[in-house]
């Protein structure tokens, strides 16, 4: 496989070309940003702990009749995806209440959301991804009816599968962001489900797993990435290096 000429070059993923026009490579850079990029730095694999949680999670949904636009990694840090038309907006499911909603609404941190919320925002850092509504994307042209009901149905069935999946390991989903595109006249999950896109919580004692260690300056960054990317995906990380020694053995034979 080839890596072809950079297509996209976003604040912590870069996407490349490749020799498949259907296909792209996206790789998950060390870069760390926060509040529209104010805040920025570059923290020691931690591209490799959110390529580790993404593919894993982008595996389980397939496994669960999510579509997704994961094919396979290509190293630890590139993931090999399908070439999506991408939608500009950011689906955020919401189980508790924390970040945003907390500053906008009265809502109390922790507070259980009943029902789960459903937001949806404009992607657009220049504007600070602004809300938007049903007539508003309409209004822009950005999706039909019948594609905005599939996104979000397949938010409601990701949050579903991601938090009962995450129970299991004692960590709480209070949040998450999802993309999506457009394939084959299909919809989607694109991007990234990482701990830059969703709010973790430890169950018991409530501490941040997520990058809001980094927006609030809660702990060590780094290691709070490699314990979660752990957690979540057992050996994943592990298993990769070994797999690569065992490939790359057998093509030098
Ligand atoms: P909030 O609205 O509270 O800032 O974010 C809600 C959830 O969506 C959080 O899990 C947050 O990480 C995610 N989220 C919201 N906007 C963005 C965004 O522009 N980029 C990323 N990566 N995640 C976002």
């Amino acid at each position: 496989m080839k890596k072809g000429a950079l297509l996209y070059r976003g604040k912590a993923k870069s996407v490349y070309l490749t020799d498949n026009p259907e296909e792209v490579s996206v790789e998950f850079r060390d870069d760390i940003t926060a509040f529209d990029g104010v805040k920025s730095d570059v923290l020691a694999d931690k591209g490799v702990y959110n390529a580790a949680v993404s593919a894993f999670f982008f595996e389980y949904l397939e496994i669960h009749g999510v579509k997704t636009h994961y094919i396979h990694m290509l190293d630890r840090r590139t993931m090999l995806v399908r070439k999506l038309q991408m939608i500009p907006l950011e689906v955020i499911v919401r189980n508790i209440a924390a970040g945003s909603i907390v500053r906008n609404y009265p809502f109390t941190e922790g507070q259980v959301l009943r029902p789960t919320v459903m937001v949806i925002d404009y992607k657009d850092d220049s504007r600070h991804d602004p809300m938007v509504n049903d007539d508003i994307i309409f209004a822009l042209g950005l999706v039909t009816r019948e594609e905005l009901l599939t996104m979000r149905k397949m938010a409601l069935k990701v949050n579903d599968l991601l938090r009962t999946y995450l129970a299991g390991l004692n960590i709480s989903l209070v949040d998450f962001k999802l993309e999506f595109g457009r394939w084959k006249g299909d919809i989607l999950v694109g991007d990234e489900i990482s701990m830059d896109s969703m709010r973790l919580w430890d169950a018991q004692s409530r501490d941040s797993l997520d990058k809001d260690v980094y927006r609030f300056d809660k702990g060590d960054v780094r290691a709070t990435y490699a314990a979660v990317a752990e957690r979540i995906t057992p050996g994943a990380l592990h298993r990769f290096e070994a797999e690569k020694a065992v490939f790359s053995r057998e093509g030098s034979e």
